[in-house]
């Protein structure tokens, strides 16, 4: 489904990533894992057409997104939740929702409100609360849900579960646990290994804006010297 290859992207004259390469197939979950600054927001950021790559390809179900304009890659059917949620703070949960529903790949069975509030019940009560007086966690879900209005067949999420009580990551990752079982690919950042390898199927190691390991999650959880040298752990 996603297939990104010598992918290298640039800050001005300061070189972030430096050939990226990670592939991974429809109804799986990948995830970018590495230590502070090493290019995971950089990489999500160029497949997103955020962040203009200076060179590689990125390939979307055979479609390159490398050169296409970011809301156009959206268009294709990518969901990104971004590193610290960006909800509009002055629209309110629902309008946040109903702001960016969309179904441009016409999905059968698309996300709808009660879909979403069915899989964030606890959103389903603070309808008519501004973006801004929610909470980290309701505005998390809401983050999740609103990219899940966009009908995506990709959800991209950087930083799932960052700055959140124990708790309610656990409802995110029983959230994402479900959208995995209907058949969502998804790619995420996150730090919370333990949680993140549970429901995912190949992981990418970023170090230096390259990959230097990737694997199964069980292979992962086996290998102390590769934890330890580049996740810290
Ligand atoms: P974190 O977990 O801290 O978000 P990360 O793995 O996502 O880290 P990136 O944010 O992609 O890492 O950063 C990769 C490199 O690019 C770092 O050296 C960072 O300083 C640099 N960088 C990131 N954003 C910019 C920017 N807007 N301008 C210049 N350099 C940047």
């Amino acid at each position: 489904m996603l297939k990104v290859h010598n992918l290298i992207t640039h800050y001005g004259s300061s070189q972030a990533l430096f050939g990226m390469d990670l592939e991974f197939g429809t109804g799986e979950v990948a995830t970018l894992l590495g230590r502070n600054g090493m290019g995971k927001t950089t990489t999500i950021n160029s497949i997103m057409g955020i962040v203009k790559a200076t060179s590689g390809s990125v390939k979307f179900n055979d479609t390159e997104l490398v050169g296409r304009a970011s809301f156009k890659i959206a268009n294709l059917g990518l969901g990104l939740v971004p590193e610290g949620r960006q909800i509009f703070p002055n629209l309110s949960l629902r309008e946040n929702l109903v702001a960016t529903a969309s179904n441009h790949q016409n999905n059968s069975g698309p996300w709808t409100l009660d879909r979403v509030f069915d899989l964030f019940p606890e959103l389903a009560t603070r309808q008519s609360s501004m973006g801004n007086l929610l909470s980290g966690g309701e505005q998390q879900m809401l983050a999740i849900g609103r990219a899940l209005m966009t009908n995506p067949k990709l959800l991209i999420l950087d930083e799932a579960t960052e700055g959140l009580a124990p708790l309610v990551r656990q409802k995110i990752w029983a959230a994402l646990k479900q959208i995995k079982n209907q058949n969502m690919s998804i790619l995420v950042v996150d730090k919370n290994l333990r949680d993140l390898l549970k429901i995912a199927d190949r992981n990418f190691i970023v170090e230096r804006g390259k990959i230097v390991w990737s694997g199964h999650s069980d292979a992962l959880r086996n290998d102390r010297e590769t934890l330890h040298r580049y996740l810290g752990v």
